[in-house]
């Protein structure tokens, strides 16, 4: 049996103990009292010393709690300490947590099902399928309200039969821990607590995500609250440098700049289709016409997308008797247009050829296109095309 000193002091940070029992490799020590905290109820172990050893895991057996650590302990009683840094920053998590719970539960009535302390971010998953925004700022507002308040948080002992008006029922018979928050909140809870609400500091609701039939709530409370908002000014600051106004005016310069690229892109497009259509004009008019009376072009590009060999394509071929072959090396691709009268099918006549290249593509009778595995192949392509 280990005594668990956190439950009656969550601050208490050193303390000796005796070493009851250790694994073969004297890595996972067991303790007659520990402060160390296992992870359970959603909120991660501690980390710290144990003689010298740094702890890495600390595990719940129920009856008992291993402790793993980095390096060999053969010590029969040790000098531990928890990593208070760590601690105290769950303990503002976990205790903002209860607060914003029960205030769902106070303001809306809505239930909290989930709760999980992250690296970075904490979580909440709350029993309702949607939640208006309006509606978290509010919680958000009357949770830091009780924060200034510094209403006491206590810890008590009572019995599962007589324990009454608890947040959530519990399943546990015998003795429950409860943790209360004074006026507005009594849950039965084996986590670590600060000791008044003051102590948890500003908290924070960032994002809103649907979870199947809950709304997972992401929160920051205390330090990480302060980390996070840091952070936040950091980058609008960033931001609006980069646009040369100031961190209110960034949304308003955003809009304005990125209709600004939209209207530049739209006349790109069309000045590239401008563009296209004289110089498809202007290649068929150099071409000369075959025997047949038939201008064929070939028109190359180391690299790049078919798009404006396409739009060229369609100009040159909407002329009378006229084929156009595009070609893209990197990556290798290829483009066959014909002209209505060209007594051609695109799409027929390409379609074998890239198949037997070992390429893919299709098209239809005017225009055809596809890619295939290297250039060698892609001029065998061209030279059968071009015959
Ligand atoms: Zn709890």
């Amino acid at each position: 049996m280990s005594e668990r000193l956190y439950y009656n002091d969550s601050y208490l940070r050193d303390f000796r103990a005796r070493v009851l029992d250790r694994s073969e490799d004297r890595r996972i020590l067991y303790l007659d009292r520990t402060a160390f905290y296992p992870t359970s109820g959603g909120q991660p172990h501690d980390v710290g010393l144990i003689a010298g050893a740094a702890v890495v895991d600390v595990v719940d057996e129920e009856e008992r709690i291993a402790h793993r650590t980095a390096s060999p302990v053969d010590a029969a009683e040790v000098d531990c300490c928890v990593d208070w840094a760590r601690r105290f920053d769950h303990m503002q998590q976990h205790s903002g947590q209860h607060l914003l719970s029960a205030v769902f539960i106070e303001q809306f009535g809505i239930e909290t099902c989930s709760f999980h302390l992250g690296e970075e971010i904490s979580t909440l998953d709350l029993e309702v399928p949607a939640i208006g925004m309006e509606k978290v700022i509010a919680a958000e507002r009357r949770a830091n309200q009780a924060v200034w308040e510094n209403r006491p948080i206590l810890v008590t002992y009572e019995d599962a039969l007589s324990a009454g008006d608890l947040r959530k029922p519990t399943g546990r018979a015998g003795t429950l821990r409860v943790v209360s928050i004074e006026g507005l909140d009594r849950i039965a809870c084996g986590g670590t607590h600060v000791r008044l609400t003051g102590e948890i500091g500003p908290i924070l609701i960032r994002r809103l995500e649907k979870i199947r039939n809950t709304m997972r709530v992401e929160f920051l409370c205390g330090g990480r609250a302060v980390k996070r908002a840091r952070a936040d000014y950091d980058l609008l600051t960033r931001t609006a440098q980069a646009f040369s106004t100031s961190p209110d005016d960034v949304p308003q310069m955003a809009s304005v700049q990125l209709e600004a690229v939209r209207e530049g892109e739209r006349l790109r497009r069309k000045l590239d289709a401008e563009l296209a259509r004289y110089q498809g004009r202007e290649l068929y008019d150099a071409t000369p016409p075959d025997a047949h009376g038939v201008r064929r072009a070939v028109r190359r590009a180391a690299r790049g997308s078919m798009e404006e060999l396409r739009a060229l394509a369609q100009s040159f071929t909407a002329q009378p008797k006229a084929v156009l072959i595009g070609v893209v090396e990197d990556p290798s691709a290829v483009l066959f247009a014909v002209s209505a009268d060209s007594g051609l099918d695109a799409g027929k006549t390409l379609q074998p050829l890239l198949i037997q290249a070992g390429g893919r593509g299709g098209g239809n009778e005017r225009m055809a296109q596809g890619s295939v595995p290297g250039v060698d192949k892609l001029r065998a392509i061209v030279d059968a095309l071009n015959r």
